[in-house]
């Protein structure tokens, strides 16, 4: 019997399923995963970069980045599906080119995942519902959270406080 054929603990299984079952966000958005289809929609305004950045986890170049020295207030949200990402209140000038955040606007709208490309451990961040690739995250932000979000611009599309966030989803 090796490493891999150890099943998880029975409670750890049953945690893991819960969270994947769980569709609606703490702050009321749909996490339902959506459909290649409406993906392919979504990015066909895109151009050859931008489609890089996002379907293909490329990085934008250093202040090119649009949203970099955005001072306006409201909310950045997924390019492809529209889920809110970040707060205008969470950004800072972090220095780097790119534009920063200490903390995303809801935890469970942003995923995870170990990224070893380029000699590097990272974490990438993707949108939890359309996979869109975001930016990465650092452990080197400032008090209290210590994390620092660091976005492509074009990953994100920003409205100002108030005005509604067009989510795009599949019928239901
Ligand atoms: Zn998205």
């Amino acid at each position: 019997m090796s490493l891999f054929d150890k099943k998880p603990a029975a409670g750890k299984q049953d945690a893991a399923e819960a969270a994947n079952a769980v569709t609606v966000s703490p702050s009321g958005y749909d996490l339902r995963p959506i459909s290649d289809s409406l993906k392919q929609t979504r990015a066909e305004g895109l151009t050859a970069e931008e489609r890089r950045v996002l379907l293909e986890h490329g990085t934008e170049r250093a202040f090119c980045g649009h949203f970099n020295d955005n001072k306006k207030d409201g909310v950045y949200a997924c390019r492809l599906c529209g889920l809110p990402l970040f707060r205008s209140t969470a950004k800072f000038d972090s220095g780097t080119g790119w534009p920063s955040f200490f903390e995303p606007f809801d935890a469970s709208h942003v995923r995870n995942i170990s990224d070893y490309s380029y000699g590097m451990i990272r974490t990438e961040i993707r949108c939890r519902r359309c996979d869109g690739h975001l930016g990465h995250v650092f452990n080197d932000g400032p008090k209290p959270s210590g994390q620092r979000y660091c976005l492509n611009s074009v990953s994100m599309a920003f409205f100002d406080n108030g005005q509604p966030i067009p989510q795009h989803v599949d019928a239901a």
